[in-house]
């Protein structure tokens, strides 16, 4: 699974180092992979109820992707089993007009987890040097200066006890074509398909160009990038899942410890009379 993760300023060539068909040493063993996403799952729920418990940490999933590589999907699959109190998902979506009024952070920086929380960005601060960047929504001169913006917002919640996460969902044109299709296909996916995804096609290189150089000019020790191959389900969630678990892991997370000793309580539960008042 390291070898999804950017190293600091690494240059990237998405179409050349990285494949979206992808299984590393997976290929072959999607069941054995779909059973390994299970036990991930149930790590993943203790690792957040210790977190929530120690009230420390804070942790960040971070989740980038072109239409339809599965940042829904994702966020289903490797939560499932997360206890729903102390995590939550964060959407960002075009800027209302609110939004747009203040910097590009304003928005961002009030979802981000407090102390024992566990918060999932759908779409996130990125989308400034991407969507703003294909589309002319500033000048080059202003998103330029978002990579080192963001690179400092991020060092600020590191210092801060936030570990970060972010992940983009690798998938091909062609796959993404097949899903559009399905959508178009499946009733129960219609509503996922949206006419303006296919403008939004038509700039997909343009695209892969913002994300390249968004990923390895943010791609640091402290909040690094993971390039997911995405082009099957099962393995870009256990990939996801593998890189969280792993991480939280070394957080070395403890229950907290009673402040007091507590045999004492013990024994008054144990010895207790409580009266009924009345009849
Ligand atoms: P799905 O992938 O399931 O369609 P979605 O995340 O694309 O979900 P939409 O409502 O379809 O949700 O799209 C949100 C849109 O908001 C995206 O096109 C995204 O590029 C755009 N957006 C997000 N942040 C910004 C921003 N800062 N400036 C301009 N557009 C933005
Ligand atoms: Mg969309």
């Amino acid at each position: 699974m390291e070898d999804y993760r950017v190293k600091p300023h690494q240059k990237i060539d998405l179409a050349k180092d990285y494949d979206p068909n992808d299984y590393g040493e997976w290929k072959g063993k999607k069941a054995k992979g779909v059973a390994r996403l299970t036990e991930l799952r149930a790590e993943l729920d203790a690792l957040q109820q210790v977190l929530y418990a120690e009230h420390q940490h804070k942790a960040l999933v971070l989740i980038q992707a072109m239409d339809t590589a599965g940042k829904d999907g994702t966020i289903r699959a490797v939560f499932d089993g997360v206890n729903p109190q102390g995590v939550h998902v964060a959407s960002f979506k075009v800027p209302t007009q609110i939004e747009a009024d203040h910097d590009f952070l304003w928005r961002v920086h009030a979802q981000v987890p407090a102390k024992g929380e566990l918060v999932v960005f759908n779409r996130s601060q990125y989308e400034q040097v991407l969507v703003v960047r294909v589309h002319n929504l500033e000048p080059e001169k202003e998103w330029r200066k978002h990579y080192q913006q963001i690179n400092d917002f991020e060092k600020l919640l590191t210092d801060t006890g936030t570990t970060i996460l972010k992940f983009f969902l690798n998938i091909d044109l062609d796959e993404q074509k097949q899903r559009l299709i399905e959508r178009i296909d499946t009733p129960e996916k219609q509503w996922k398909f949206s006419p303006g995804d296919l403008p939004e096609r038509k700039l997909w290189w343009q695209y892969m160009e913002a994300y390249q150089e968004a990923i390895s000019q943010t791609s640091t020790e402290y909040a690094p990038w993971h390039i997911v191959p995405a082009n099957h389900n099962w393995y870009r969630n256990l990939v996801v899942a593998e890189v969280i678990v792993e991480a939280l892991k070394k957080l070395d997370m403890h229950y907290p410890q009673a402040a007091e000793d507590l045999d004492q309580y013990k024994k008054d539960l144990n010895e207790e009379v409580i009266e009924k008042k009345g009849n």
